[in-house]
């Protein structure tokens, strides 16, 4: 097992800029540490942030030469940056996690086949490796299914949800006009949940690890739109949630910060849909309601320092500011109006093109209890979508 600490003062590199590599850097510079963020868009919200700037492409070897010769250790945040990459530089430094955990992680197939082989609990799936299988795939599993891409899809892009026979030729047509050579599709049985939950674990590089509060999440055509915090689940799902989010870790020997997407089935059994090897949107509340936020901890596994006690300060709910949301805000509520509002914590990711879909930041309510949290974050979805 690696020990290697990295100390304050060095610079950490970072594999994608967004706004999950835009909290890591500032939870790392308030630790001391200085960042140097690759991530091909000259815009994304990590670079306004980096100590060391790199907007050029993941195949530029150039880059790939100033970045090595700055940094002491590499993490990502987020799943899709090229394995070969991550492998490339886990032979000139240290990556965490490492580029074998990625490569199991960024394939839903392999993921899954990981997960099955180790007895994991996950919906019933097949694989597709070509269209005009889709019909005698989707037998294998039932209907209704989704089909998913198996690299690259994300916030439920890259889904086909195949209802019952009659979608079967318009799924199959899509899949073929979308497909470059070698895609392969994972054909899953849509599971009946009563809820989403998810959890967050942090391993270190000492393979002592710590969980998050379970928490409760709401999503709309894929994305996530809400999470509660903690979720109001019995008492043994969420302790069943973090021994099996420990137990997946400690197979992956991940060191990192990692999220299971979970399914709550109507008896209380819980099924992984997904994990991901890094924070997650549904732990963004770390930042306002606990004692040390998910980007902290990124930081420390990253840096092999001894993870933070993990202390729930409040109860919390997160809501995503998506699309045009941000100047929804702005023009139906006013920003003096939010900031106003009762244990309202704004952030906004300073991305400069609105589009829809786009997550453009979130505000998380805090409450003296999770009613009073919820009450507020629903007057202010209410104000939205008026
Ligand atoms: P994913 O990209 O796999 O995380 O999926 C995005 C969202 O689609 C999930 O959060 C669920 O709301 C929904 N979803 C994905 N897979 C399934 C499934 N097998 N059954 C039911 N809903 C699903």
């Amino acid at each position: 097992m690696t020990r290697a600490v990295i100390d304050p003062g060095s610079v950490l590199g970072v594999l994608g800029g967004g706004q999950l590599g835009a909290m890591f850097t500032l939870a790392a510079l308030r630790l001391g540490y200085r960042v140097a963020v690759w991530d091909p868009d000259p815009e994304a919200p990590a670079h306004r942030v980096a100590t060391y700037s790199f907007p050029g492409p993941f195949t530029d070897q150039q880059i790939l030469a100033r970045f090595v010769g700055l940094i002491s250790v590499v993490t990502y945040e987020w799943e899709n940056i090229p394995a070969e990459l991550c492998r490339a530089l886990e032979q000139r430094t240290l990556v965490r996690p490492s580029s074998a955990v990625l490569s199991v992680i960024q394939d839903r197939l392999e993921q899954k086949g990981f997960l099955a082989s180790h007895g994991f609990p996950i919906p019933p799936f097949a694989i597709l490796t070509a269209p005009d299988q889709l019909a005698a795939t989707v037998r294998q599993v039932g209907y209704p299914a989704l089909c998913k891409t198996a690299t690259a899809g994300y916030d439920g892009k890259g889904q086909w949800r195949i209802t019952r026979e009659s979608d079967v030729r318009e799924v199959e047509r899509a899949l073929s006009e979308s497909a470059r050579p070698g895609t392969r599709w994972i054909v899953e049985a849509v599971v009946p949940f009563e809820r989403e939950l998810s959890i967050l674990v942090v391993r270190g590089s000492d393979g002592q690890s710590c969980a998050y509060p379970l928490v409760e999440n709401e999503h709309d055509e894929g994305i996530l739109r809400t999470t509660k915090v903690p979720a109001q689940a019995a008492s043994g799902v969420a302790a069943g949630a973090a021994v099996l989010a420990r137990q997946v870790v400690d197979r992956l020997e991940g060191v990192g910060v990692f999220c299971l997407e979970l399914f709550e089935l109507s008896g209380g059994e819980l099924l992984i849909n997904e994990v991901a090897p890094r924070p997650h949107n549904s732990g963004h509340y770390t930042l306002d309601a606990c004692s040390v936020s998910q980007f902290e901890q990124q930081v420390r596994a990253t840096c092999g320092m001894p993870l933070g006690e993990v202390r729930l300060l409040s109860p919390a709910v997160m809501v995503n500011l998506i699309g045009d949301e941000a100047t929804t805000l702005e023009k139906r509520l006013g920003r003096r109006t939010l900031l106003a509002m009762p244990g309202a914590v704004l952030h906004l990711y300073g991305k400069l093109a609105i589009r829809p879909r786009r997550k453009m930041g979130h505000v998380t309510f805090l409450g003296e209890t999770l009613g009073l949290a919820l009450d507020h974050a629903q007057q202010f979805r209410d104000s939205l979508a008026r």
